[in-house]
């Protein structure tokens, strides 16, 4: 799995000199077998390389582009836990991922100091005494990445507080990963579980759904997930409206409802992702004449210091 940027574009053909490629990324380069499958080899503009490949250019530095622009850290009460908005609260259940996307926002956040089985108790404790809370969601890093022993056992640690109503996961793994993700003791849990399941995949282009993720994506709404994506907007990815209408009809075909088309968060190091907000509005009208609106997601931006996601149009 740990193979080498080099290796991995000789893989697929790319010329390395052209690419103005960063061989020694703060943020390790990490590409799923899955995944990296869909990459067409010998194109170096293709959607799903572009998610994946460090380039030099996320050593640009820039003021707009902080390292916490989410303010995530102004938010969490105990470790691991982030309590931003009413009724529900984000667990960090894991901190890796089984791919690792350059836009990401949380490339930046304290992982190893946050993430650890007694701080998971101690933001369990919290979520006890606070019965506002009614939805628990589960984050990351990606839950999935956890092995499914320690995932189950966090899920009934969750299931045991009488005032959670809703178990959300949201997870790249069932996209980037599907081998990966879990199956048997999961859908066994699924299938009797008081709780409502929500699961919010999250894919950017309809090239990273597969046979794979469907035949996964099938199985987790027979067992009664509510399927939603969030997608991130991203230059040279899914800035076109035939990229995002296309995205919205494979999902669907794959169970799947758009729910967030977010707007990118500024975090160092992303800058050559970014699509201008009046850009990205004219976009999403142009969506919007494009697919009825159950298909449609929500354009929305986190802002910091705002009780939910905001609407960009
Ligand atoms: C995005 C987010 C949520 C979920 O928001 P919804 O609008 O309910 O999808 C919850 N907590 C945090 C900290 C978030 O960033
Ligand atoms: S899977 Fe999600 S949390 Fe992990 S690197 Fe990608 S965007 Fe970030």
């Amino acid at each position: 799995m740990s193979q080498s940027i080099s290796q991995f574009c000789q893989s697929l053909s790319l010329d390395n000199e052209q690419l103005a490629i960063d061989r020694n990324p703060q943020f390790a380069f990490k590409v799923p077998d899955t995944f990296q499958q869909q990459i067409e080899s010998g194109n170096p503009n293709d959607p799903l390389l572009k998610q994946v490949l460090p380039l030099l250019s996320e050593r640009d530095f820039r003021d707009d582009f902080p390292e916490d622009p989410v303010a995530d850290l102004a938010y969490n009460p105990t470790p691991s836990l982030i309590h931003k908005y009413q009724g529900r609260a984000l667990l960090i259940a894991s901190p890796k991922c089984d791919i690792h996307c350059r836009y990401c926002f949380r490339r930046h956040f304290p992982y190893q100091e946050q993430v650890n089985q007694r701080h998971w108790q101690q933001a369990l404790d919290y979520i006890t005494v606070d019965d506002s809370i009614h939805e628990v969601i589960l984050s990351g890093g990606d839950p999935m990445s956890l092995s499914e022993n320690a995932l189950m056992a966090l899920i009934e640690k969750i299931e045991a507080i009488e005032h959670v109503e809703t178990l959300r996961i949201h997870s790249r793994t069932p996209i980037a990963a599907p081998e990966r993700a879990p199956q048997d003791a999961f859908i066994t849990w699924a299938k009797q579980t008081r709780l409502h399941k929500v699961m919010v995949v999250h894919c950017n282009h309809a090239n990273e759904l597969s046979e794979l993720s469907q035949s996964l994506l099938r199985q987790y709404k027979q067992v009664g997930f509510h399927l939603l994506n969030q997608s991130v907007l991203l230059k040279g990815v899914n800035d076109s409206v035939e990229a995002l209408t296309e995205l919205s009809r494979k999902l669907f075909e794959q169970g799947v409802l758009p729910y967030y088309l977010n707007q990118l968060d500024q975090v160092a190091g992303s800058a050559h992702f970014l699509v201008d907000p009046k850009t990205a509005i004219k976009l999403h009208l142009a969506l919007r004449e494009q697919l009825p609106g159950y298909l449609l997601p929500q354009l929305v931006k986190d802002i910091a210091g705002k009780p939910y996601k905001s609407a960009l149009a």
